[in-house]
């Protein structure tokens, strides 16, 4: 999967994208970065990639042509790749599009500064306009290291076969549940008995009952729309949860 970066920081995704899994990827060649120079799309001596908002008020726009042009370039008239621009006002990342994403082999990913960028890019070059959250950063480029971290190690290969995404949060439609390392007594705390017992069957349904008990507690929303069975319903009654699980 390559993540062609349309920004005026090309410098900015240097060192986050070395370390980790997704460090790892983007050395093996599963994961490609290709930062994209703004700046290289201008014309003027001053490599101008913003001005002020016709109609006034406070702050720069980032200018259409240089983001025309740049996009152009990378997408070569393929409609295949999505070209997605980081806005407030886009749609809210989440796991379920993460894993949409992940199943493209290109993705345009354009980041914008000052008060964003003019509405003629959004018009007719962007599909899809994602935020990370109810917030304003300053610039797009972090929400795109959020992006491509979420989407990459979504990708086959990225993660090993024993760090599995499919029972992470989110990817069951619930919370995880907790987990627990050595030293089985750590400052007078034990380990749940449970999960020294050995026996499989018991700690994976101690799992299930702590991931609908945190889910419950956290994000019970998210238990409206996740798949469950008749033995989660009765933890959940027992949980003192009666709640109507279909979606509304
Ligand atoms: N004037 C804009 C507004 O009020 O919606 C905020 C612009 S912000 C200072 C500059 C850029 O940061 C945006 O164009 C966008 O690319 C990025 N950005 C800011 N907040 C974001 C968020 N919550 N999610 C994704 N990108 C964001």
């Amino acid at each position: 999967m390559t993540f062609h970066i349309v920004t005026i920081f090309p410098d900015y995704f240097e060192s986050p994208l070395k370390h980790g899994v997704i460090g790892k990827a983007v050395s093996s060649g599963i994961i490609k970065i290709n930062p994209i120079d703004l700046r290289s799309f201008t014309k003027d001596r001053h490599r101008t990639t913003d001005d002020r908002p016709y109609g006034g008020g406070a702050g720069m726009v980032m200018i259409p042509g240089p983001l025309a042009k740049a996009v152009t370039s990378v997408r070569k008239g393929r409609k295949e790749v999505p070209v997605i621009l980081f806005s407030p006002a886009g749609q809210t990342f989440n796991h379920k599009l993460a894993h949409e994403l992940s199943q493209h082999k290109e993705l345009v990913l354009i980041c914008g500064r000052y008060e964003g960028v003019d509405q003629r890019i959004i018009d007719n070059f962007v599909d899809m306009e994602i935020s990370i959250g109810d917030f304003v950063l300053t610039g797009g480029e972090p929400a795109a290291l959020v992006l491509i971290d979420a989407v990459g190690r979504l990708i086959p290969g990225v993660l090993g076969s024993d760090e599995s995404a499919s029972d992470d949060s989110f990817a069951t439609g619930l919370l995880e549940h907790p987990h627990y390392t050595r030293p089985r007594r750590f400052m007078e705390m034990d380990v749940p008995q449970v999960l020294l017992s050995g026996d499989h069957e018991k700690i994976k349904r101690w799992r299930r009952k702590k991931s609908l008990e945190l889910t419950l507690k956290r994000r019970p929303e998210l238990l409206k729309r996740a798949k469950l069975s008749q033995e989660d319903l009765k933890i959940l009654a027992e949980l003192g949860f009666y709640g109507d699980t279909k979606d509304e």
